[in-house]
């Protein structure tokens, strides 16, 4: 006997016992499929959504449309009212449905297409162009997906974490980010770049995630530093290498300031334009930025000591171990602090004090470096993000992108 059309269409939807298709109707000009389901209910077989018990139909709930994946080039919508139940513990409650999820407009094949759609498109604007969907649909599907992914991630171990603050928006805003160094992915991301932001970093993380942690690369930054210690007593600080270049390259730029100023005012501009020069990497230097530094350097001026001594501090990271790095620092120190040059010294007395947590880099040969590399990422995210109203929308973002979540919904 041939199928008709209705059992035709259940087997494509993969429905199951009680739901059967009850009508197909193609409405041609509006381009569209509504498929009608229906629950054959015998006696009992439902269950309450929250207790699971079983009991009797209680009702019906008003008539609910999901949007499914297309048929063909028609938008394909499944209908049904859902069955409820009166559990005496919970209430009248509508029964779980196999194809959706609970509160979604979409079927659960749907969201999982859409999700796969959005991450290979070049923006979410184009992604949800081709789903043909508003910006608050495709939002919730993306904050459903980061929810899922998010829950799922609290079994993982997380060993290795990174925290760095990147700027967001204009001027003076920042937000942290907390990483998986191991597995380059974003865990979080909160406003400010406060102890408290850390805190909080930390505390969405979970307790329990938040103790196995063994090592945290992270800026000198005290108000990190503190909530770190705090939250993950047991992890190694690592300062990261990045951050500590920056701050010797800001010295050194420091004395080249300085030293240009008073140049200038003899009337020397042997030091204009030289800036790049001092924070290059001798490697990337151009055949005229090495001349210009012979000749600098062969004049005695303070910069080209400074630069020296900042140069010098890159080959702290290629010691053996820790015991030939301690050695190497005693000797970098005692040089930095006699240059007689202030800005130097500064950093040279910061790094002393953090002695310890530079050493841990021999142990966990950690940095913030993979965190950087979502920063293209983040910055996108937040051009596209120029309408959003609340910072809430644009976490969802990074965590959908950056996240490396397991996003999609388990189907039936
Ligand atoms: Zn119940």
């Amino acid at each position: 006997m041939p199928e008709s059309l209705e059992q035709h269409y259940r087997r494509l939807l993969g429905l199951e016992e009680p739901w059967v298709v009850e009508a197909v109707k193609l409405e041609l000009a509006a381009q569209r499929v509504e498929i009608r389901l229906q629950a054959e209910l015998k006696s009992g077989g439902l269950k309450c959504p929250v207790c699971s018990k079983g009991y009797g139909l209680y009702d019906h709930a008003p008539e609910r449309r999901w949007r499914h994946l297309d048929t063909m080039q028609f938008e394909t919508l499944l209908v049904a009212r859902i069955p409820r139940v009166n559990c005496p513990e919970h209430g009248v409650k509508t029964i779980e449905v196999p194809w959706a999820g609970k509160n979604s407009r979409f079927t659960l094949m749907f969201e999982a297409f859409a999700i796969r759609l959005l991450q290979a498109a070049e923006t979410v604007g184009s992604g949800t162009w081709l789903l043909r969907l508003d910006w608050h649909s495709a939002h919730q599907i993306m904050e459903r997906a980061v929810q899922r992914g998010l829950e799922r991630r609290q079994m993982e171990r997380v060993r290795l974490v990174g925290i760095d603050e990147k700027s967001f928006g204009r001027g003076q805003d920042y937000i942290s980010l907390m990483s998986d160094l191991e597995q380059s992915r974003v865990l979080e991301v909160v406003p400010e770049r406060t102890a408290e932001a850390c805190q909080e970093l930390w505390t969405r993380l979970g307790n329990e995630q938040s103790r196995k942690v063994e090592a945290v690369s992270i800026d000198m930054w005290e108000p990190y530093l503190k909530a770190t210690t705090k939250a993950a007593p047991q992890a190694q600080i690592v300062h990261d290498k990045f951050h500590i270049a920056k701050h010797l390259n800001e010295a050194v730029d420091q004395v080249r300031r300085a030293e240009n100023r008073q140049l200038r005012r003899q009337g020397s501009d042997l030091l204009s334009g030289t800036k790049h020069v001092w924070l290059k990497n001798p490697q990337n230097w151009h055949q005229l930025d090495r001349l210009k530094f012979e000749a600098l350097r062969s004049s005695g001026c303070k910069v080209a000591r400074a630069w020296q001594i900042k140069e010098l501090f890159r080959e702290f990271w290629s010691c053996f171990d820790a015991t030939e790095a301690e050695d190497f620092f005693a000797r970098w120190y005692r040089w930095a602090i006699r240059c007689r040059l202030a800005p130097l010294q500064t950093v040279a007395r910061m790094l002393k004090a953090r002695v310890a947590n530079l050493l841990s880099y021999f142990t966990y040969a950690i940095c913030n470096a993979m965190t950087e590399g979502f920063n293209s990422k983040i910055q996108s995210l937040k051009h596209a993000a120029r309408g959003f109203r609340t910072f809430a929308n644009f976490r969802i973002r990074i965590l959908f992108f950056c996240g490396r979540l397991n996003l999609y919904p388990s189907t039936h």
